[in-house]
């Protein structure tokens, strides 16, 4: 497969160019037409292979498509088990969308720092915030995030974030949200804590095995 037969706009496209990827690797060919096509998913994917872009490619397009609310309502809330993975994630974001015609605001959030400047930062609202999901539920307890208009969520790495203890936050974040929404779940493993969430969350997702 190639990028070209993915479905993925000019910007995106550019963005893919410019990193010298050759072609989609499996989880992108699965996922990135799914990912546009609305669907949920669900993605047996490991570190490495390449299951960031898998996702961010096609939020980035779909939000630079919904012209009318930019900056002003987290729209893709992306959950992630710890401060590396969740810097490293929206590092990507701003990466693959940089040559989008309007920027879109990427805020990236987590524990162990000072939480004011992300208050700060919130401030102005965001189109997609990547987060620890204790930090975020701090951020929701100041009133500095409201989580009402997400329309796609990404857990990444959702096995870990169980391993971690963040049941009992992931729970509290998903009853923040819309039931009516875009969910897309990435786990190297599926214990019986993620086929519990996975059969709780997903609506006829989109399989992928890689
Ligand atoms: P991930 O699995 O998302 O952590 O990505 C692992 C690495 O693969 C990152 O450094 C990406 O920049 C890189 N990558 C993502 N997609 C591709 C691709 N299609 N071809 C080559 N490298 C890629």
């Amino acid at each position: 497969a190639t990028f070209d037969s993915l479905g993925l706009a000019e910007p995106l496209m550019r963005a893919v160019i410019v990193r010298n990827y050759p072609a989609p690797t499996p989880v992108q060919v699965a996922a990135i037409p799914a990912v546009l096509g609305g669907r949920d998913v669900w993605a047996t994917a490991q570190t490495g292979s390449g299951k960031t872009a898998a996702f961010a490619l096609p939020i980035l397009q779909t939000l630079a498509a919904g012209r009318r609310e930019r900056g002003r309502f987290v729209r893709a809330l992306v959950l992630a088990p710890t401060r590396e993975l969740a810097a490293q994630i929206g590092d990507s974001f701003r990466i693959y969308g940089r040559w989008l015609p309007e920027p879109i605001k990427i805020l990236i959030v987590y524990g162990g720092v000072s939480i004011n400047p992300q208050m700060m930062a919130l401030g102005g609202g965001a189109d997609i915030i990547i987060a620890t999901p204790g930090r975020l539920l701090d951020l929701v307890d100041h009133n500095a995030v409201s989580l009402s208009a997400v329309q796609t969520l990404v857990l990444d790495e959702a096995d870990r974030l169980f391993d971690l203890g963040f049941a009992d936050e992931l729970n509290r974040v998903l009853e923040l949200l819309p039931a009516k929404r875009q969910n897309l779940l990435f786990s190297a493993t599926f214990p019986p804590a993620v086929l519990a969430l996975a059969a709780g969350m997903l609506r006829d997702p989109v399989r992928i095995e890689v």
